[in-house]
């Protein structure tokens, strides 16, 4: 089989490139995705929030979706379910297996969006033994939201990211009494809004500085020590607690799926664990770009998208050989910035560049400042910043021309 371009992985990201690249020209695009249908993680995030920016309104993550695949079928774009990519190689050769056997596919560009997946316990080694009853929240909210079952009923949650959160009111919705939602770090890792409309409105208590220090129960989880953590995350003592509860979700993080882009070559942002990209999402392999949670996990599904048109496009740009590649300067997360994306900017390129950005701490009335050869060419003032909302910074394409030096992003004092 040969294709312009091939997609894999059929979320949002996919979605949103493949679109973007038939209507930039290219006939011939395929998706490639592993489920039974496409959506990606959209699919199981039944409440509401998605598409404010993008569409204006406010959907559930399968109505955001059905937009999408919508316009992939109107624009009659080629599409494999229940098929998994193994590997890529350096000049674009796909091999696949799907409902037919092992599929062999030559691709003249590539997009990589295969999303992220979620950190396990044995990422972070709680000790005990190894009762039923523990789930990653991700892995709960698809048993609950798509295959029908309930995962517990007396709940603790570990973490409190934004899948954790969503968990709590979800679980609560549907009948489970959710004890406590647990975090180790002295602030929430989730949106300020999650917070208030999963836990508050439901007066479910949320321990800061607090580790799940055992899962007990032998057969089946029967409760868990939680441990009060010191400014340098060391259990205080005497302070540990006792909660009984049959089910624990961990919600301890996500990491994009990169095993295929690793095989292939192409080089990780430690950061980020996803590709380094410039801004027209390409990689360092020539004709293979990447957008979505595969580069960066998002917040919002509105930027998935928005990063998943620039890939789209340069993909198809690359096809008809009207993209050149001259990455001619690189960002560097300054004081205070954990990571940037794109990590390398070109300069020649004739669109305005939105960098994405987290911040390492929480700030209150400082401004992030944008400096190229020491020289400040931008500043944004913001009230208040957290790890956990993306940052973005918009540089107008006739900035970017005069720009010379590496561009670099800091908090400063307001
Ligand atoms: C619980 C939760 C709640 C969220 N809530 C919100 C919200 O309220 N508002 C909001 O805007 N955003 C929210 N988000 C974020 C948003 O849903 C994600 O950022 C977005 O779905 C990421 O899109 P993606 O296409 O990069 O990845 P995904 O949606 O994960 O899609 C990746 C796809 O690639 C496929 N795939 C992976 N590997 C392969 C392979 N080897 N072969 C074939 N296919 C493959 C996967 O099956 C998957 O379908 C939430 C996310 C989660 C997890």
């Amino acid at each position: 089989m040969r294709y312009n371009i091939v997609i894999i992985g059929g979320g949002p990201a996919g979605l949103g490139a493949a679109v973007e690249a038939k209507k930039n020209g290219i006939e011939n695009v395929l998706i490639i995705e592993r489920d039974r249908e496409l959506g990606g993680i959209l699919n199981q995030c039944i409440h509401n929030g998605f598409g404010l920016h993008e569409f204006k309104e406010e959907l559930t993550g399968p109505e955001y979706a059905g937009k999408f695949i919508e316009m992939v079928k109107k624009e009659n774009i080629d599409y494999m379910l229940n098929t998994m990519v193994l590997n890529i190689n350096e000049n674009k050769s796909i091999e696949a297996i799907g409902e037919d056997g092992l599929i062999n596919i030559e691709a003249d560009a590539i997009v990589l969006a295969m999303g992220c997946r979620e950190r396990t316990r044995g990422a972070i080694d709680i000790p005990g033994y190894r009762p039923a009853g523990v789930y990653t929240a991700g892995a709960a909210q698809r048993l609950s939201n798509m295959e029908g079952y309930m995962v517990g009923k007396e709940v603790v949650i570990y973490g409190s990211g934004d899948i954790g959160l969503i968990m709590a009111r979800r679980m609560t919705l549907e009948g489970a009494k959710v004890k406590a939602v647990v975090e180790i770090n002295p602030h929430s890792s989730g949106l300020t809004r999650n917070i208030v409309q999963c836990l508050d409105d439901f007066n479910i208590p949320l321990k800061l500085s607090t580790s799940i220090s055992y899962i007990h129960g032998k057969e089946r989880v029967s409760g868990v020590t939680l441990s009060k953590l010191d400014e340098n995350r060391n259990p205080i003592p005497d302070q540990d607690e006792f909660i009984e509860c049959d089910t624990v979700l961990l919600s301890v993080g996500l990491i994009p799926e990169n095993e295929l882009s690793v095989g292939a070559g192409v080089n990780l942002d430690m950061r980020t664990s996803g590709p380094i990209v410039n801004n027209t999402m390409s990689t360092n392999l020539d004709g293979v770009f990447a957008c979505g949670n595969v580069v960066h996990v998002h917040d919002l599904v509105d930027f998935v998208t928005k990063e998943s048109r620039i890939a789209g496009r340069n993909a198809a740009k690359y096809c008809l050989s009207k993209l050149e590649k001259n990455d001619t300067v690189s960002t560097e997360a300054g004081e205070g910035i954990g990571y940037i994306v794109p990590q390398n900017i070109d300069t020649s390129n004739d669109e305005d560049v939105n960098l994405f950005m987290r911040v390492r701490n929480i700030y209150k009335n400082k401004k992030l400042v944008v400096k190229s050869n020491n020289e400040i060419i931008l500043e944004k003032k913001r009230k208040h910043m957290i790890p956990s909302e993306m940052e973005s910074i918009n540089i107008s394409k006739d900035l970017l021309k005069n720009i010379t030096g590496n561009i670099s992003v800091s908090v400063e004092e307001a």
